[in-house]
């Protein structure tokens, strides 16, 4: 099934002139049809013609759903809340707007930067694009990020939203109905119908072959507005490459990577005529901008769906299970859940809704406590190597935690009759305010063992007897 058989039938046709199309048929008769294409501007010729497929829909309601679900996007999405990124993402989004074939329909294009570090950008229905400032931070120049962007507003201009929604609804016997809404133009009811789509995210779910499309078009914006076309598949590959192994950016969750997507982009670029000899790859302001970004503030947002993550965790159970490694043991409560590394000893265990979204996209723990076993080497009995070890370990986790401070300088203790310091940290809390962070590390042949005791400082009280029950009860093997 292939309702856009377009993509590989490159129409020659549509961008000559009448003149040129005379000529055509003239020359053609004489066999010097391939003389016409010399006619043509450089880089129209040959390239791949592209139309919005199947729709139910007509684009002016494309612009109303899609102001309506921007609304409701803005309200629910850390905003930027930066006027210079904005202003810029604008400017630069406009001048690829102004070389997006849009079939004569003017769509009100918005750009905004969402305060989001995950690497995603989704373009609404109607031209509501949100750039989250994760895919500012990861691009290397103008370019790249002129990529992503061409290939959201061709998302638009080619309508895959909406297409999505005519397919869904079709798929689940709507059309009839729908075809009948519209024949009256029952705009409200419609518009009802769609918020539906809208947040069941249909509109930006999108197949492959619209991926690709978008790619397409994307690739012919970025040449005609002088911006070297490589630059979005490279973009991509650096995502992929960036990410091997690791959880893939939210990116690929709302754009499906599509098959063979650098060479198609290659493929596009020789149609245009090839890579242009001097295209534009950076812009001072970029820099400037990715400066600004890079210093914005990091909004915290909850998991989606941890509803309960808003209120406190119950109370830790008074009654504990038991966790064996090679390393420790230890008990926690029973009502808590033991996450475990996938290398090593290491694991982290946290009640229902102590595990957070840290506005990352990467959960993080704001009740619980963390084992980590890392590589540190000295006599176990040797306050001295416990202590370098520890404050090498801290200068580690700062690194990762810009705005972990110490509260108070490290204290001998005894963990399970052994060596161990004591220290308390400060942090950001992935809930919201501060947090405070119980480190007690311990020397054993295996390397530095951390324990991290954490909650947020309004409630840290609540848990103070239960981590004092936790680490009363590591054992190390003899
Ligand atoms: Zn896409």
């Amino acid at each position: 099934m292939n309702a856009w058989g377009s993509v590989r039938n490159p129409s020659r046709r549509k961008s000559l002139g009448k003149s040129q199309q005379l000529a055509r048929a003239t020359l053609a008769g004489l066999g010097l049809f391939c003389l016409c294409l010399l006619l043509t501007p450089a880089g129209f010729a040959q390239r791949t013609a592209l139309k919005p497929g199947w729709n139910m829909f007509t684009p002016q309601q494309d612009i109303d759903l899609g102001k309506r679900a921007a609304t409701d996007a803005a309200r629910q999405l850390p905003l930027c809340n930066a006027p210079r990124v904005d202003a810029y993402l604008t400017e630069l989004g406009t001048r690829l707007v102004a070389k997006l074939p849009t079939n004569g329909v003017q769509y009100p294009f918005e750009f905004h930067c969402v305060n989001d570090k995950a690497i995603n950008a989704f373009a609404l229905p109607g031209g509501y694009v949100f750039i989250n400032r994760g895919a500012i931070e990861v691009a290397d120049n103008e370019a790249q990020l002129a990529g992503v962007m061409a290939h959201e507003i061709s998302h638009v201009a080619l309508r895959h939203g909406t297409n999505q929604a005519t397919k869904a609804q079709a798929a689940e016997g709507f059309l009839g109905i729908a075809g009948g809404i519209f024949g009256g133009s029952a705009g409200g009811a419609l518009l009802t119908q769609l918020g539906a789509f809208a947040a069941g995210g249909v509109l930006l779910r999108y197949s492959r072959t619209a991926e690709s499309q978008a790619d397409v078009m994307g690739t012919q914006v970025l040449y005609d507005s002088g911006y070297d076309p490589r630059a979005m598949a490279q973009f991509f590959e650096k995502l992929e490459a960036e990410t091997k192994g690791k959880n893939p950016p939210e990116f690929f969750s709302d754009h499906p990577n599509p098959e063979h997507r650098v060479e198609r982009v290659d493929e596009e670029i020789d149609k245009l005529g090839g890579v242009p000899s001097n295209p534009k790859r950076d812009s001072q302001e970029f820099e400037a901008i990715k400066r600004e970004v890079l210093a914005l503030p990091v909004a915290k947002k909850l998991m989606p769906g941890a509803a309960a993550a808003t209120k406190a965790p119950a109370p830790p159970s008074r009654s504990f299970a038991t966790h064996q490694t090679s390393v420790y043991t230890l008990k926690y409560p029973d009502n808590w859940k033991k996450y475990p590394d996938s290398n090593g000893s290491g694991a982290s265990f946290a009640p229902d809704g102590g595990v957070v979204d840290d506005g990352t996209g990467h959960a993080a723990l704001a009740y619980g406590l963390i084992v980590s076993v890392t590589q540190a080497s000295g006599d176990p009995n040797d306050w001295d190597a416990l202590n370098s070890a520890t404050q090498e370990s801290i200068r580690e986790l700062q690194k990762s935690n810009p705005n972990m401070k110490i509260t108070r300088q490290s204290e001998r203790v005894h963990l399970n009759g052994q060596p161990g310091l004591a220290t308390y940290l400060s942090n950001d809390s992935p809930t919201g305010g501060q947090e405070t962070d119980w480190l007690i590390t311990t020397l054993r042949p295996e390397g530095l063992v951390s324990f991290v005791c954490v909650a947020p400082q309004t409630a840290y009280e609540k848990y103070d007897k239960t981590f004092n029950t936790i680490l009363d009860s590591v054992r190390f093997p003899k």
